[in-house]
């Protein structure tokens, strides 16, 4: 529909030779996040990349004649079913390497799709396509209308991109959104199938969301720490050996997190490391927050000295300590035993709900003179934060 308005108009000042870099464009992109997809170890966007290339390329050979001549319906309707129903399974399947034995079953599953299609399109089933599409004609053509895409198919497409945008909003699984916008390239494509430069255009947008993605999460699993999802200790050292200027340091460390470990286990311990980081994100006077390792975190304040710092630092303290952080914590309960019974050893397990202070400690130093570096001035951090922690802890020294 809007498509139209624009499409072919920008497409039609372009030569000859550009227009066919243009069709070929979806081919480069898709093979490139196939490549990457393998090396990245992202092979759910890399099988949706191959589907795509494979649908691009069946529309380019395959259905450049009007929809009515031989098999070319039929082939439509093929890929308006098959291609969104594949991106759906690839949804819900867990992530494999593209090029790997593991994936074997993704492969034979698209195998045997291209194979039925190979079949179906021979000039000798065409008797058989014909009876085919006869017979379901009345089911699904309203009007009788081909160029009309039936309202069963278009259906199943809006529900393929409704099962997507649910996915993408449930579930953090970064390539999901590159997933609902391939549906919705498909979706627009074979609606507006007439439209003579949909697929390029539609399938290079895809190709380049599928591509944006894949560097997204790999530039994530880079410098993103896992557990907190703030910074981590690399992105840190590349931002240390760019500084230049006035800046600050604040080095922070949870205070006893041993004994807290300890006591509460592991995984608790975690949750503690989750909810510090996302108090400390809060930070004020465009503090960068890094987790620097354990249960140290860095802030970096550029353009400011100790002293501007201590203002904001204590507010994240004051966040931290009173954060009324729940635990759940089991507690065996002995039932009193009954007048002669055997001693049945029945202990029921009760959970009691408790609220938990976390403190931490905070050392902050500045860049004296130009000929300090970085490094001297995380040295100083640590030593003031040690001197907090010896001063009592849940303090700030600078
Ligand atoms: P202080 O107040 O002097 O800082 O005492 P502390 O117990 O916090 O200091 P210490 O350095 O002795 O203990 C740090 C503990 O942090 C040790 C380790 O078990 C825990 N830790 C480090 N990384 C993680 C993590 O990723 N998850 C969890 N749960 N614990 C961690
Ligand atoms: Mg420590
Ligand atoms: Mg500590």
């Amino acid at each position: 529909m809007f498509s139209g308005l624009f499409l072919p108009p920008f497409f039609a000042v372009l030569s000859t030779e550009q227009q066919g870099m243009l069709v070929e464009l979806p081919n480069i992109l898709f093979m490139l996040v196939i490549v990457l997809s393998h090396f990245f170890k992202q092979g759910r966007s890399g099988f949706a990349a191959l589907l795509m290339l494979v649908a691009y390329n069946v529309i380019q050979q395959r259905l450049q004649t009007p929809l009515a001549v031989g098999s070319t319906l039929f082939e439509y309707y093929f890929l308006v079913l098959l291609l969104p129903a594949n991106l759906v399974l690839l949804l819900f399947l867990p992530e494999r390497a593209l090029f790997s034995f593991k994936a074997l079953s993704y492969h034979a599953i698209f195998i045997v799709q291209i194979a039925v299609f190979y079949w179906f399109i021979q000039p000798e089933q065409l008797p058989l396509v014909s009876n085919l599409l006869t017979a379901i004609e009345p089911w699904i053509l309203v009007s009788g209308d081909v160029s009309v895409l039936p309202n069963i198919l278009l259906g199943l497409l809006i529900c393929a991109v409704l099962i997507a945008a649910i996915l993408m909003l449930f579930r953090e699984v970064s390539s999901d959104q590159a997933f609902l916008s391939a549906l919705l390239a498909s979706t627009l494509t074979v609606v507006e199938f007439e439209q003579q430069w949909i697929s390029a255009s539609m399938f290079t947008i895809s190709a380049i969301v599928l591509l944006f993605s894949i560097l997204k999460r790999s530039h994530e699993q880079a410098f993103i720490d896992e557990l907190t999802r703030i910074p981590g200790r690399r992105a840190l050292n590349i931002e240390l050996a760019q500084l230049s200027g006035k800046y600050s340091i604040a080095m922070l460390d949870i205070d006893r997190f041993k004994k807290f470990n300890d006591t509460y286990g592991h995984d608790i311990g975690d949750s503690v490391l989750k909810m510090v980081a996302s108090q400390l994100a809060t930070v004020k006077g465009r503090g960068r927050v890094f987790r620097y390792g354990g249960e140290e975190f860095t802030i970096l304040f550029k353009g400011k000295s100790a002293l501007d710092c201590i203002g904001y630092l204590n507010d994240i303290r004051l966040l931290v300590a009173d954060y009324p952080f729940q635990i759940r914590q089991p507690v065996e309960r002995r039932e009193p035993q009954e007048a002669g019974a055997k001693n049945t050893d029945s202990c029921q397990v009760e959970f009691i709900e408790k609220t938990v202070k976390v403190t931490i400690s905070i050392g902050v130093a500045q860049r004296r003179s130009s000929t300090t570096s970085p490094d001297e001035v995380i040295i100083a951090a640590d030593k003031l934060l040690y001197k907090a922690k010896e001063s009592g802890r849940n303090q700030v020294c600078a």
